[in-house]
């Protein structure tokens, strides 16, 4: 079992109030540590014919989850009006997704929707690998005096090719957790090719200091109306889970050491990272050439 170790683990869209009980009651029943239960509602697409999610009706569904099983709930919100929606159905964290993080006008928007209300938040790292445009959202939030904020890293869209879905470019998480202190979970399923990726991915992640993960489940994937081959079923997750305690327990030195204090000159120290990070990626065998040898991230 993991210490200090924040879990976001539920579908990627609520498809039915049948859907989110059984999965959150598999869930509840089979892991061994807290959660917060997610599902998205409304479901940003590339293309309009891709499945969009249930919209409003689905937040009654979550209310229940809620009541039945005692989790806290969050929802991705893209717009003011889905803040408003949040709050009126008792919703506890939102998150903004990597598509709403690289909009400066909608971050303004969901900033000033945010303000004063109770939700915490939770932000993805925006789709195109240019550190600021996080940092330009998590300034954004701050301004608004929202304290609870948390940032998930889940890659980020590059037009080489590449061992990843959406490469990981480790830097730029390391960057922001340095810059604003702010918890930091990384999303390996978006990051994955496959599922097979998530553990040593995961593994990666705590090691270099992130404080969970969020992975989608759904009690039958393969019947899911949107990342299907991505999400876990409960008990594989249990499982997935285990395996990453024990291979973060068994590794050698534990958390990567990361200087993050303002004293220490940040460019060395994030070289340090990243010298720390090559010779862990070797380790877990991934390809470090096309990801991280030919581009600086942080400019
Ligand atoms: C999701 O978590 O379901 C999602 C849409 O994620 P992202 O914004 O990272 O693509
Ligand atoms: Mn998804």
């Amino acid at each position: 079992m993991l210490e200090n170790f924040t879990l976001i683990t539920g579908p990627c869209a609520a498809e039915s109030m049948e859907q989110v009980l059984q999965t959150a009651q598999n869930l509840k029943q089979l892991l061994t540590q807290p959660f917060i239960f997610r599902a998205g509602v409304w479901k940003p697409r590339t293309r309009p014919s891709s499945f969009q999610g249930m919209g409003a009706p689905a937040l009654s569904w979550l209310q229940q989850v809620k009541r039945d099983f005692s989790v806290p709930i969050a929802i991705e919100v893209g717009l003011p009006e889905h803040v408003e929606l949040a709050l009126k159905n008792d919703i506890d964290y939102v998150w903004l997704g990597a598509r709403t993080t690289t909009s400066p006008f909608l971050m303004d928007a969901l900033a000033a929707s945010l303000r004063s209300t109770h939700l915490k938040v939770i932000i993805k790292n925006p789709i195109n690998p240019e550190w600021q445009l996080w940092a330009g959202a998590v300034e954004r939030l701050m301004a608004a005096q929202i304290k609870d904020i948390t940032l998930v890293h889940r890659g980020f869209s590059v037009y080489h090719e590449s061992n990843y879905r959406y490469v990981p470019f480790w830097e730029i998480p390391l960057k922001m957790k340095q810059e604003f202190g702010l918890p930091m979970l990384c999303d390996p399923g978006h990051i994955s090719r496959s599922k097979d990726q998530v553990t040593a991915l995961s593994v990666l992640a705590l090691r270099c200091g992130f404080n969970g993960l969020m992975i989608e489940s759904h009690y039958q994937p393969n019947k899911a109306l949107s990342d299907a081959t991505m999400q876990f079923t409960p008990a594989h997750l249990f499982e997935t889970l285990k395996q990453i305690s024990q291979e973060y327990n068994l590794a050698a030195n534990g958390v990567v050491e990361m200087d993050i204090t303002p004293e220490h000159h940040r460019y060395s120290s994030l070289q340090n990272i990243q010298h720390e990070l090559a010779s862990e990626l070797r380790k877990l065998q991934y390809s470090t050439h096309n990801d991280q040898h030919h581009h600086n991230y942080l400019q």
